[in-house]
């Protein structure tokens, strides 16, 4: 595996605990990561590589109306891009390589962040600001570089009515096990993205079974986490009623779903810009058989399929709030 170093993110303790850990690693320096992430090398193969570097103007995002919770709520960026290969993920559409990046100077993303709650606060708004962390790559996923839950989780956790969501496909908890010192956490939610083992063995390359995603969620059940359960991308692959209906009923054995607070479904979606540059990358991939253009510009499951899919789940689990996206 190659290490790109910005030159600005040498001297963070981050960087030289990284660089300790994969001492035996090829180190290159750069001076912009963009010089590396942002070249254009199509479908190449390349040599495994991550890239270490500063975010120099860190700031969180609004995230579209009717986005999960209600509320004011915000993306923010600690890394891009993933260690996994999700055929369907959008990041492949956003970002020109598969490099995954990671920001060192996490005291300036948290004093972004910091700042952006105390503005609000300042406004008298008092109900719940809600904190996405994990838009932009698999948080847990890259833990083992980027020590996203050891700085961050404490962090949040010293808010009042500040909720922080992490999702992931990973099974490796190691670091979540570790930070327990606050448990049980107020203001954070680790989500696990679930589907079939047929869709996460096609479409989801190098993420964890979904077995392996069931022990993960029980065990941080046992130790106090919210464990919150997120189906998506949903997708109307052959027989998918049938798979989906042994999938939701078999999950109900092995979880106990009365301690998951919320369950929340969405359909496989792009924007057509997206869209088009996915198609492009990968013209023969199944999956845009299943999507098609609506009225909005947005490409995404037909409505009578996610409807079909939205009953079944309030079948399954008929004493649970279901939310959707609604865009
Ligand atoms: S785990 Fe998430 S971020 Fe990573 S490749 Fe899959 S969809 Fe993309």
């Amino acid at each position: 595996m190659l290490i790109y170093v910005e030159k600005k993110a040498e001297n963070y303790e981050l960087t030289k605990r990284i660089l300790a850990k994969f001492s035996n690693e090829q180190i290159l320096w750069i001076d912009h990561y963009k010089n590396i992430f942002d070249k254009k090398i199509g479908n190449q193969k390349l040599t495994p590589a991550i890239i270490i570097a500063k975010e120099e103007h860190p700031n969180l995002l609004p995230v579209p109306n009717n986005y999960w919770y209600p509320g004011k709520s915000f993306f923010f960026r600690t890394s891009l891009n993933c260690v996994f290969d999700c055929e369907y993920c959008y990041l492949k559409g956003n970002f020109k390589t598969q490099y995954p990046v990671i920001f060192v100077n996490y005291e300036d993303i948290q004093g972004s962040i910091s700042q952006k709650i105390n503005d609000i606060r300042k406004d008298w708004y008092n109900w719940q600001i809600t904190l996405y962390a994990s838009n932009y790559s698999d948080i847990q996923g890259l833990d083992v570089f980027s020590e996203f839950n050891d700085n961050f989780i404490p962090f949040v956790e010293s808010f009042d009515n500040v909720l922080m969501e992490t999702r992931t496909k990973s099974s490796n908890i190691d670091s979540l096990l570790k930070v327990n010192n606050w448990i049980p956490y107020k203001n954070t939610e680790i989500s696990f993205s679930l589907n079939p083992e047929e869709i996460i063995s096609t479409f989801e390359k190098k993420t964890a079974p979904l077995q392996a995603r069931i022990t993960a969620i029980n065990t941080l059940l046992t130790k106090g986490y919210k464990v919150w359960l997120r189906f998506l991308p949903l997708l109307p692959i052959d027989n998918y009623e049938i798979i989906y209906k042994k999938f939701l009923e078999d999950l109900k054995k092995h979880i106990n779903i009365d301690k998951i607070n919320s369950i929340f479904i969405a359909s496989l979606i792009y924007n057509q810009w997206d869209f088009k540059t996915m198609q492009k990358k990968n013209p023969d991939s199944k999956l845009w058989n299943y999507v098609k253009l609506h009225e909005n510009w947005l490409v995404k499951l037909p409505d009578n399929i996610f409807q079909n899919f939205s009953t079944l789940f309030k079948e399954e689990f008929p004493n649970k709030e279901i939310y959707y996206d609604f865009i």
